[in-house]
């Protein structure tokens, strides 16, 4: 572990290890890795998509990537637990700042995002994507789609986000209707987790609701997520609300029911063998956060995609 080093966003020399840092001070970058556009030699970067315009309910995701970042300071100083392995050994990640796009053109907003990601992706770096709404996630697709091929989702959520929606009208809970039309997902080898609303059409996918995951628990989940993807590229998109709202108040659409912080980081966990080329956690809305327990809850989950791909790398 380096020694301490103040404001290691952009003071840091060393980008591959964790570091001592005043938790509440300095640069608040995403577990306090370089802020930088540079790409060259990159793994990972992390972004984030201040965009709240599609919500159907309460709005304020925008504010989203600003405190996932915040939270995630707690995180930066040792090895998250219980992987034993320090992510930034293995992989250099980076800060990449906030996709900018232009709230007085909405209509241009979705390519923006998508050239952001594209900008990123084409690089060949991981992105892990801050949200943001949901609705987020179809553009950040389209970018993915565009380099790998029809991905298979792994979706946790409340919500399906797939109901049935005709022409040019996409918001943050129809976006994955529109994604499987298009052909950017393969909703065969797609796993929804989590999901505690109707919607009278599955559209294909296998669906593991918040009952099921109760009843039959978080192995057997790991076991169906891995047999629907089996090899095939995939893209994690995490929707703070499948977590039940006592974990993670502060979001735009809470439904009580859902899974627990610990079940959701320990499905997680279980999912190193799949090969996933993306990922999102989106929904984050700390205004009607409570001491940051929804932001804290989303660092930890970004902080174990992180570990994840670093165990997969090392396994080889
Ligand atoms: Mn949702
Ligand atoms: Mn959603």
């Amino acid at each position: 572990m380096e020694e301490w080093t103040p404001d290691r966003a952009f003071a840091g020399n060393d980008r591959n290890s964790m570091g001592q840092e005043h938790t509440y001070s300095g640069a608040l970058s995403f577990m306090r890795r370089r802020y930088t556009q540079e790409l060259d030699g990159v793994d990972v970067a992390v972004s984030g998509i201040p965009f709240d315009l599609a919500t159907t309910n309460r709005p304020g995701a925008r504010f989203g990537p600003a405190g996932i970042r915040a939270a995630s300071a707690h995180l930066s100083w040792g090895k998250p637990w219980p992987w034993g392995l320090d992510p930034f050994e293995t992989l250099n990640v980076i800060d990449y700042g906030d996709c900018d796009f232009d709230f007085g053109m909405p209509e241009t907003i979705t390519e923006a995002i998508r050239a952001h990601a594209a900008g990123v992706i084409g690089k060949g770096v991981t992105l892990l994507s801050l949200g943001g709404d949901h609705y987020a996630s179809y553009p950040l697709l389209k970018a993915h789609h565009e380099r790998h091929g029809p991905l298979s989702l792994v979706h946790f959520d409340a919500h399906s986000d797939t109901w049935r929606e005709d022409g040019k009208r996409v918001h943050h809970g129809t976006m994955f209707y529109h994604a499987a039309q298009e052909g950017l997902i393969d909703p065969a080898r797609s796993v929804q987790v989590g999901l505690r609303t109707y919607n009278e059409e599955t559209h294909g996918f296998t669906i593991l609701d918040a009952e099921w995951i109760h009843e039959n628990g978080v192995e057997a989940a790991i076991a169906e997520i891995k047999r629907v993807v089996g090899d095939h590229k995939a893209y994690l998109t995490f929707d703070i609300d499948c977590l039940d709202p006592s974990f993670a108040p502060g979001t735009g659409t809470p439904v009580c029911g859902g899974l627990s912080t610990r079940q959701a980081q320990a499905i997680l966990r279980g999912l190193v063998p799949i090969d996933f080329v993306g990922m999102d956690l989106v929904e984050v809305a700390p205004v009607y956060d409570h001491a940051q327990i929804t932001a804290l809850a989303a660092a930890h989950l970004a902080c174990e995609f992180l570990c994840l791909l670093a165990r997969r790398r090392t396994a080889g």
